[in-house]
């Protein structure tokens, strides 16, 4: 359902592209996970599906529609009707969700004010209706009492969980991680990965950007390798690439995790 074909980002002011050539898919109700090396690029990847960042080369596609495709720095404006990045309808851009490593919350609203904000303003929903849905996510991810907490009162894990929710209530069609359980302590983990667990146990299909091995083993349908900009290993038998991965270059990275 998510499509990614050579695509190919570089950042304005750099010598180089930092992603090269990627292609993969995610089919509908699988988990994708990517793992990789500080700097391979991985939250660069989730951020241009996001349609956070333009792309210059390739196009990516969700459901066999195009919703992004390449257009060489300096020329971003003169494309040929082109899909211009960063004017993603707020309907495609609610199609897909994401998580970041840091909880990006609003400081100054609610728990609860947190999570409807979006579906209120963006999507035009009832209040009532939103609060409703709200309250069940909350609910779900174990937070119903925090409600009227701030930001600020909880836990970085229970931050995490908030902003799960926030991304969920939109109804995402794919749901983005991005090494969201990095800034946590120890004890918070695995309540965000238990939360992720579940998600993935409902169907939903997701990319997963994480260090943490034994959950991206365990959770994974498709375990992708970052370097460099490239992806040196693909996989469709997570189980496989963790016990004999077939590249130097995966049996390299894996190791510095044992
Ligand atoms: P990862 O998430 O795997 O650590 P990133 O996607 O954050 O990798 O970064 C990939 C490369 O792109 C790195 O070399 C990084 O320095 C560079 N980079 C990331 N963000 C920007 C930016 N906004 N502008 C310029 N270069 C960036
Ligand atoms: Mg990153």
């Amino acid at each position: 359902m998510l499509t990614v074909e050579h695509l190919v980002k570089q950042y304005p002011q750099a010598q180089s592209p930092v992603l090269n050539d990627i292609s993969f898919q995610v089919p509908k109700g699988k988990v994708f996970v990517v793992l990789g090396p500080s700097g391979s690029g991985k939250s660069t990847l989730l951020r241009t599906i996001a349609g956070l960042e333009p792309i210059q080369g390739g196009r990516i596609l969700l459901d066999g529609q195009v919703v992004e495709t390449g257009h060489p720095l300096g020329k971003r404006s003169g494309g040929p009707g082109g899909l211009m990045s960063g004017s993603r309808s707020s309907d495609l851009r609610t199609r897909i969700g994401m998580v970041f490593q840091s909880y990006d919350l609003f400081p100054n609203r609610t728990v609860l004010d947190n999570v409807t904000l979006a579906p209120v303003l963006v999507q035009k929903r009832k209040r009532d209706q939103a609060r409703q849905e709200a309250l069940e996510l909350l609910d779900r991810v174990g937070l119903a009492d925090r409600r009227d907490a701030w930001p600020s009162q909880l836990s970085g894990g229970q931050r995490q969980r908030v902003a799960i929710c926030r991304a969920l209530i939109l109804h995402p069609e794919i749901m983005l991680f991005d090494e969201v359980t990095a800034a946590l302590d120890p004890e918070m983990v695995r309540e965000v990965l238990q939360v992720i667990l579940e998600l993935a146990d409902q169907g939903l299909t997701m990319m997963i950007v994480t260090h943490e091995m034994a959950f991206a083993r365990g959770i994974a349908d498709h375990i992708v390798l970052l370097d460099g900009g490239s992806l040196v290993e693909q996989s469709d038998d997570p189980e496989a690439f963790f016990t004999h991965p077939a590249t130097d270059r995966a049996q390299r990275f894996l190791s510095t995790f044992t």
